[in-house]
């Protein structure tokens, strides 16, 4: 079945939008929060328990697929679904971000992206062909086209060649695509600069891209910054096709760009910081391992239904994360992508409900804003 998207209903009292999209592997519900599997795996947990806490779509990325395990393996085995034993859908990032991010030698040219692997110090090369190829390997059921990142704050002239590559790339990933089933989104970029992303948004816009992502943000950004900007850009895009913030943010990033009308997430943050022993709960964030948890009874989060907080202490995480334990993070793990998920669930059925300005008040009201730090992407 060919991708396609429906909205089925809008906030009165803001720009948030209810919708649902059919891929390949099954229907994704929005606004929706996809879980970062960047090496074919959410870190630590098994495919079916990121299944069990609610996920209905991953993320896995191309540039670290693309250096291993590679193309071949991926063809010989059918694709990433049933490599990894994941039934439902994977989105897969262009490898865009890592090249212009990740440290080690790149050169640039018009044609692609030279650079060597962190792996085996191999040269490699990077195209939107390639990237369109790779993609094709991996059988995702959303693919994205290979922009040039750069730092949201350039000056001008950087940004607008930037953007204008990224178009013409953009229209060599769409030429490149064989398999139609396949859905493929265009990145918008443009800095921080209004009348660029509008160019950007309106250029992409009039092409058959599937959806558009909002590129380039929480990258030497403020908070304020990208939330202006995120209004902004969202307003330009087609009202009938989905778009996604790339790599942002925390819950309240989301709960701000939900009410802006963006309908995908995704970020590495709930995993990462779950490793590093921290948790997103109701009310903002707890350290674990901070010693006023060495004795408490009470769970992380005591309004929390997920199976970390139904069964243990945050004794026994501060326990397990004292003692390197590896239950730990997963224990963690569990815990915010069940946190991130659920709040998706609750900003639809406040859509639903006519009733999201108001919801996201309350839930940015119960959190403390300054425990949320800067949004990160893998
Ligand atoms: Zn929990």
């Amino acid at each position: 079945m060919p991708f396609s998207f429906q909205l089925l209903s809008k906030d009165p009292d803001s720009r948030a939008r209810r919708g649902r999209f059919h891929t390949m592997h099954g229907v994704v519900e929005t606004p929706v929060f996809m879980p970062v599997g960047t090496r074919a795996t959410v870190t630590g947990l098994a495919p079916d328990e990121v299944r069990d806490l609610g996920a209905s779509i991953i993320l896995a990325n191309t540039y670290h697929l693309m250096l291993r395990p590679g193309p071949e393996l991926f063809r010989a085995v059918g694709g990433i679904h049933p490599f990894m034993k994941w039934p439902g859908p994977v989105l897969t990032d262009s490898g865009g971000y890592q090249i212009f991010s990740l440290p080690g030698s790149r050169t640039l040219s018009e044609d692609g992206a030279r650079f060597r692997s962190y792996i085996d110090n191999r040269v490699h090369e990077l195209t939107p062909e390639r990237s369109i190829q790779m993609q094709g390997a991996i059988g995702s059921d959303i693919m994205m086209v290979l922009d040039e990142c750069i730092d949201a704050t350039s000056d001008e002239p950087r940004v607008l060649a930037a953007m204008q590559r990224t178009h013409r790339w953009a229209l060599r990933s769409l030429a490149a695509r064989e398999n139609p089933e396949q859905a493929l989104f265009a990145i918008v970029q443009g800095g921080l600069l209004r009348e660029l992303r509008r160019q950007s948004a309106e250029f992409l816009g009039g092409h058959p891209f599937d959806g558009f992502a909002i590129g380039g943000l929480a990258v030497g950004d403020t908070r304020a910054q990208r939330e202006d900007m995120t209004a902004y850009i969202a307003d330009q895009l087609p009202q009938e096709r989905p778009r996604y913030l790339m790599g942002v943010g925390t819950p309240p990033d989301l709960l701000y760009a939900i009410g802006c009308g963006v309908d995908m997430f995704d970020c590495v943050l709930p995993t990462h910081l779950a490793w590093q022993g921290t948790a997103f709960t109701s009310t903002g964030r707890v350290r674990i391992t901070r010693s006023i948890n060495r004795t408490t009874e009470a769970p992380l989060d005591a309004r929390c239904s997920c199976s970390t907080c139904q069964s243990f202490s945050r004794a026994y995480l501060y326990h397990l994360m004292k003692c390197g334990e590896p239950l730990g993070p997963r224990l963690l793990s569990k815990h915010n992508i069940h946190h991130y998920l659920t709040l998706m669930q609750d900003a639809r059925a406040a859509i639903e409900a006519g009733s999201y300005a108001a919801f996201a008040r309350q839930r940015l009201s119960e959190i403390d804003r300054h425990d949320h730090a800067e949004g990160a992407r893998a």
